[in-house]
């Protein structure tokens, strides 16, 4: 399953981990899934570098089939390589792919956030898109015993689609090895499901359009600000990997 890769994609490394340049993120998932499935990783800069010091989530995203750019630092060293790059945000194939969902009758299964959250989002995605099929709906504070016997149920009931938001690298390690064996398609979502429920808010669009989404969620939760300190260490080593930087 590892070896299944988007035949219509780009595979371009960053520091030694890989990224999918795309033309349409959504068409590769829905053939991923066909294809029997496998992980979806939304890969940004803070993840890299963290990558780099985790051995488990530089294995998820290494195996991972399809890894989309989620981020402006990501595109920024991608456009150092190859032309026409786009940022795919998580937030968006995900939602696109419910909607796929409700469309073709996948069922889905919903991972993490509080349980306050969980149901606010079941009741808002319900209210949506009324034929949607949740299968399960599992808040993301279990215990570890919980943890289990939600594993081996999750995998039971087979979903066509597993969105996992417990946060990164958690959400990325926990997909990789709960997803061994199963067919659907396992994808990280981060904050989505508290954007989706109405907890928080996303960026307005005019900083989307600014690609300055980090700087909104930094603004709203200061205590990312120590995550952020990965990106000028990461430009860094971009430039010094790179072709014309050896050459000198
Ligand atoms: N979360 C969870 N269990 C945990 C820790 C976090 O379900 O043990 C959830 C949290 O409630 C939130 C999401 O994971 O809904 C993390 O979102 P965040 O925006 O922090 O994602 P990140 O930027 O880390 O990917």
């Amino acid at each position: 399953m590892a070896n299944k890769r988007p035949k219509n994609c780009i595979r371009i490394s960053i520091l030694g981990f890989p990224i999918d340049v795309c033309k349409d993120v959504l068409f590769e998932a829905i053939k991923l899934h066909a294809d029997g499935g496998g992980q979806i990783v939304t890969l940004n800069v803070e993840m890299i570098m963290e990558a780099k010091e985790n051995n488990e989530l530089s294995d998820a995203i290494r195996n991972a089939n399809l890894v989309i750019p989620d981020g402006a630092g990501v595109v920024w060293a991608l456009s150092r390589q190859t032309r026409n790059v786009f940022k795919s945000p998580g937030i968006e194939l995900a939602k696109a792919l419910l909607i796929h969902a409700e469309c073709h009758g996948w069922q889905v299964a919903l991972v993490g956030s509080t349980p306050h959250v969980m149901n606010q989002l079941k009741n808002n995605l319900l209210q949506e898109m009324p034929k949607l099929k949740i299968s399960m709906a599992i808040h993301g504070y279990q215990n570890n015993d919980s943890w289990q016997r939600l594993e081996k149920a999750l995998k039971k009931s087979s979903p066509d689609l597993v969105l996992v938001a417990l946060g990164t690298p958690n959400q990325e390690i926990w997909s990789w090895k709960a997803r061994s064996g199963t067919s659907g398609i396992w994808m990280g979502v981060g904050g989505s499901f508290d954007v989706w429920s109405g907890a928080k808010k996303r960026a307005p669009n005019w900083m989307l359009k600014l690609h300055v989404e980090w700087l909104y969620r930094l603004i709203k939760e200061p205590k990312r600000w120590r995550r952020m300190l990965s990106l000028p260490a990461f430009v860094l080593e971009v430039f010094r990997s790179s072709p014309n930087h050896q050459e000198r």
